[in-house]
């Protein structure tokens, strides 16, 4: 398929097993010929740890490099501030470190994936309606300097949307969009196999398109937005839940639980 030579795919299979990338099984006899060696993704090869922080909870997971989430760790925050949220994502970055015994230096870095919208030159200025303080905070550069490993920051719904191409549903599509549903809407996309992006990686940020001239009044300053009519948050409002409360998602969960038997809901 790759119309590689044989030598040359068996150096570079040498040269990943030697970095311990891949391992080689049991080999495999077959009716003509030298037995043949089947090699698999090594997943003590290296480890990544991925972080989410939302308005109520931090939550970080140690992954190895098969995809396996090795161990998960949840922290409740009540709309934090940059200030003080960093100390408790290092926190969670170093608890995941102790808990798990692995090869530390095996470690490629840490992502985490926050909601847009996205300024210039990696800072990420959260529109004012999702987090408080964090306009302009460079957040990749400080949790780096508060873990000493390298950061990476991506778009919530972009993180959901190639989890789902490695890992998930979307296996094997070469174009799809995933549509982010969390207290605003958001989207990630994939074309022709690549990861869309565009301009500050805010290709997906969909929710401040204008559906419904002059309708209901958001946040942004514009009327009528896609965010106000189909997310978690116009969901609430529609439903009389009050955002504050601790658990909104359960009690949508017990709102809908009569229509089961008129609709599939899964
Ligand atoms: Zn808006």
């Amino acid at each position: 398929m790759t119309a590689l030579s044989i030598q040359t795919v068996s150096n570079i299979v040498e040269e990943l097993v030697s970095s311990k990338l891949l391992k080689p099984e049991a080999a495999q006899k077959i009716a003509r010929g030298q037995p043949i060696t089947p090699y698999s993704i090594n997943p003590d090869g290296a480890y990544s740890i991925g972080l989410e922080l939302g308005k109520d909870h931090a939550v970080g997971v140690l992954t190895d490099l098969s995809g396996r989430v090795r161990d998960r760790i949840e922290r409740p925050v009540d709309r934090p501030t940059p200030e003080q949220a960093m100390p408790i994502l290092a926190d969670i970055v170093e608890a995941l470190q102790t808990k798990v015994r692995f090869d530390r230096s095996r470690l490629l870095g840490v992502g985490i994936a926050m909601p847009g919208r996205y300024a210039a030159e990696g800072t990420t200025s959260l529109s004012p309606a999702t987090l408080p303080g964090w306009q302009d905070f460079p957040v990749a550069s400080e949790l780096a300097r508060l873990i000493r490993v390298p950061v990476r920051v991506e778009n919530d719904a972009t993180a959901a949307a190639i989890g789902e191409r490695l890992h998930g549903v979307a296996r094997g599509l070469q174009s799809f969009v995933y549509l982010f549903l969390g207290r605003g809407i958001g989207a990630g996309m994939f074309l022709d196999g690549h990861l869309y992006r565009r301009s500050h990686q805010n290709a997906g940020e969909i929710g401040h398109i204008v559906v419904v001239p002059n309708g209901r009044p958001c946040p942004c300053g514009k009327r009528g937005c896609l965010d106000r009519y189909v997310s978690l948050g116009s969901a609430y409002e529609h439903l009389g839940i009050e955002v504050s409360r601790k658990q909104p998602a359960e009690e949508v969960e017990a709102l809908c639980l009569p229509l089961r038997s008129h609709f599939s809901i899964s």
